[in-house]
């Protein structure tokens, strides 16, 4: 048995090599992604009694792993360490396709040779709350698999908790099935997780950085529902995508300026200003939809620079959903359209197993499409998320190869 395989050289089903190739991130590295993701040769990792080991044929890259490489806001390696962990390396990636290559002794959902894909919600089995069955995204043990965990989908093998494992929709390539899990479940939970505020047929949801991974999945789900999407981007070049992936109008945020934190509501002139450019998006949402329509739903990422916006824009008894502050931390709202409308400002993070599996089911059915943007070799990881930290990415999701040795193969057509 070799110690150490290349990619795509196919160890033995079941058979573990020592050692492996993985992407890392270490804190005297942190900035730039382009500098800070570097290749090297870590041990493949032991597995836990509730653990699986994945063969990672692709993977999906995300925002998180931008974060992970600043090591801004969060140093994940020192809290790692800080939580009893040794290793000073952080071996990311939070979306994958692949084969389950181990499981651990207590492993029943999934064997050896399954093929899957791997959502990112990782708890502690032992976790109170978790063993009293609450949706266990509202536990104290939770964690992003491939962020805040170690041995994610950016190696040759991957470490996850069994029940993350979801059957691998067999219609997709690796690549397809390998980039949208994280995006999908995200933004499935935001939009069908929160009732009675789940997309219900022909309700308008608003939809920022649409041409996003997260907004065209937001876009695709929508449509897949029943719902109307009205998706925001930055350039008319990306409105065709928008529409192919089920936008039922676009508006271009950079025909405004009112973006930023709320201005101070007792200045008069500064606070006129704003809401003259608040009326005038919301007009031209409304003639986007071709409809004096106002989004029941807004789903929201980019915070401190829309979140103002997108409260005055929704309407009276909606709800504005969030899981990011892309744009900064600092929310700012007024709050009489909040409370005279009584509307709802939710937080949402990543999904449970249910969310995962209804996402993927959609997904495996034809009515959501994973939006792949484009597929990039192994050694495209850092200038991957280089792209996407500059916002130049390509619209959708993006893939790298990992063990697949070529483009389009994976699925059973
Ligand atoms: P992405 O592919 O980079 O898309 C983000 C979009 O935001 C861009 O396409 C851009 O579109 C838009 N945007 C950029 N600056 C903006 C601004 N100033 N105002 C309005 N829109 C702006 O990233 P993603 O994968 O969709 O992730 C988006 C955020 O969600 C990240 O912060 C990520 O970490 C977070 N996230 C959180 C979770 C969770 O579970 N909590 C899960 C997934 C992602 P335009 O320039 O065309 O407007």
């Amino acid at each position: 048995m070799a110690d150490l395989y290349d990619l795509g050289e196919r160890p033995p089903l079941g058979e573990v090599p020592k050692r492996m190739h993985a992407y890392l991130v270490r804190q005297s590295r942190f900035g730039q992604p382009r500098d800070a993701w570097k290749r090297e040769v870590i041990p493949t990792p032991t597995l836990g009694a509730d653990e699986a080991l994945i063969y990672v044929m692709a993977s999906g890259i995300n925002y998180n792993n931008v974060w992970a490489a600043l090591g801004a806001p969060l140093d994940v390696i020192a809290e790692r360490q800080k939580a009893g962990e040794p290793e000073d390396f952080h071996a990311g990636g939070s979306d994958c396709s692949g084969v389950v290559w181990a499981v651990g002794r207590d492993v029943r959902n999934v064997a050896v040779g399954d093929e899957v894909v791997v959502h990112s919600g990782w708890w502690r089995a032992d976790d109170p709350w978790v063993r009293a069955g609450k949706d266990p995204m509202l536990a104290e043990s939770t964690r992003i698999w491939g962020y805040q965990t170690n041995y994610g989908s950016y190696g040759q093998f991957a470490r996850a908790q069994a029940h993350q494992c979801v059957p691998k929709p067999r219609r997709l390539t690796w690549e397809e099935a390998g980039c949208y899990l994280l995006c999908a479940s995200t933004a499935y939970r935001m939009l069908m997780g929160w009732p009675p505020h789940v997309v219900e047929p022909g309700d308008v949801v608003l939809v920022w950085g649409a041409a996003g991974g997260l907004g065209s999945l937001a876009l695709e789900i929508t449509r897949a529902v029943g719902g109307r999407a009205l998706a925001v981007v930055s350039d008319d070049a990306k409105k065709k995508f928008c529409l192919d992936h089920g936008a039922g109008g676009v508006v271009n945020r950079s025909q405004f300026a009112h973006w930023g934190p709320l201005p101070d509501t007792k200045d008069a002139k500064a606070y006129g200003e704003w809401a003259k450019g608040a009326r005038a998006f919301g007009k031209a949402c409304w003639d986007a939809l071709g409809e004096r329509v106002s989004p029941r739903l807004v789903f929201e990422h980019p915070g401190e620079a829309t979140l103002p916006t997108s409260v005055f824009v929704c309407a009276t008894g909606g709800m504005v959903v969030i899981c990011a502050g892309t744009t900064g931390y600092n929310a700012t709202l007024d709050l009489r359209y909040h409370w005279m409308r009584q509307k709802r400002f939710q937080g949402s993070h990543l999904s449970n197993d249910a969310q995962a599996a209804a996402v993927t089911k959609l997904v495996a059915e034809g009515k959501v499409d994973p939006c792949l943007s484009k597929t990039y070799g192994f050694d495209d990881i850092p200038e991957c998320h280089q792209l996407m930290l500059d916002n130049k990415h390509p619209y959708g999701n993006m893939a790298v190869l990992v063990n697949a040795t070529k483009p389009r193969q994976g699925a059973a057509r």
